[in-house]
């Protein structure tokens, strides 16, 4: 896609998102903070906060390309004394989360159930998907089309729950926020690997060869993917009364992901990693390393940040990865322990 051509879609995608957001988006999120019996203060203020970030974030992600034109805008033509409020997302910094990851936490914040989230995001991506007059799909680059959960539980009891979307925004801008939140944002265990296997040679290898960053004290962790198609349909298990959700399948994780954070199957016993996974990914996926864009990604980041979870380096100096990607002064590398022993 030529320059040009792929600005006018980042505006299209935009303008389709905007409008989605503002007369579907808020509405349904009012409905699921008087669920949550959040009081009307309450959810008043939160609404308008998240309103604002959501719409600031926009505006900043839209003009990281630089052929677009806010004169494109259907909401800014509407709404001119926005435009310069607008103008100045542009050069925030550091990055904002992008915009449907704003809104996914919002909703996660409110810990609805399983099918609340599901259902929200299949009714969101449907209304951002158009068909022109041949029956092809266009959907707005804005929307995430995969949905990540993954749960620590003590037998049937859920204890923790982490959601995550596979990164919303246009291809080129989705690089350069995958750099930014692999070095600012996620937890060292998702965030160490990913700059790693975007760190190659010419010819595609990894210029730390076999280094692994491994958890201390393995958790054990349940994974599930899903997927809004047109055709599938996903029964909760959670919830066996509820109808089917149809449009809504769950799918096999992203498979690099498998990699780094391996499997276990506690009614088999096989495996040696922690994480038990709902479906199986097709092929093998050894050495091939996730680059950042899926929806796991982000549901691992957070669970590791919510438990805590230190990690060591295997096959390299801790000391030196940190500092190979200017992360031994942050505040994360205190989640990376010093010493190679397992
Ligand atoms: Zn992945």
């Amino acid at each position: 896609m030529d320059e040009e051509k792929r600005a006018r879609f980042v505006e299209w995608s935009c303008n389709v998102f905007v409008d989605v957001f503002w007369y579907f988006g808020v509405p349904r999120l009012w409905s699921l903070y008087y669920e949550a019996g959040v009081s009307w203060d309450e959810a008043s203020r939160r609404i308008v906060m998240c309103r604002g970030k959501v719409m600031d974030s926009m505006w900043h992600w839209i003009q990281q390309d630089r052929r677009v034109d806010l004169n494109n805008i259907h909401f800014l033509q509407r709404r001119p004394e926005l435009r310069q409020r607008a103008e100045c997302q542009r050069y925030v910094c550091p990055h904002p989360l992008p915009p449907a990851t704003i809104l996914l936490n919002e909703i996660c914040y409110l810990d609805p159930p399983e099918y609340a989230i599901l259902e929200f995001c299949r009714a969101f991506n449907r209304l951002m998907t158009h068909s022109n007059q041949y029956g092809n799909l266009k959907y707005s680059a804005f929307l995430s089309v995969t949905l990540c959960c993954v749960e620590q539980k003590l037998g049937n009891k859920v204890l923790k729950r982490t959601w995550g979307g596979s990164v919303p925004l246009p291809k080129h801008l989705r690089e350069i926020y995958i750099k930014h939140a692999a070095r600012w944002i996620w937890h060292p265990i998702v965030s160490l690997p990913i700059l790693i296997s975007l760190d190659q040679t010419e010819e595609g290898e990894p210029l730390l060869g076999k280094v692994r960053v491994v958890p201390e004290n393995q958790p054990i962790l349940s994974c599930r993917a899903f997927q809004f198609h047109q055709g599938g349909w996903y029964r909760s298990s959670s919830e066996p009364k509820r109808p089917p959700l149809q449009g809504v399948k769950l799918v096999p994780p992203c498979s690099q992901c498998k990699d780094m954070f391996p499997s276990h199957d506690p009614t088999t016993g096989k495996g040696v990693g922690y994480v038990q996974y709902k479906k199986n990914p097709l092929g093998d996926a050894r050495h091939k390393w996730c680059r950042g864009n899926c929806a796991e990604v982000t549901a691992f980041s957070d669970m590791f940040y919510q438990l805590e979870l230190k990690c060591h380096v295997v096959n390299g100096d801790a000391n030196k990865v940190l500092a190979k990607y200017k992360m031994d002064k942050m505040p994360r590398a205190k989640f990376v322990k010093k010493t190679n022993q397992l």
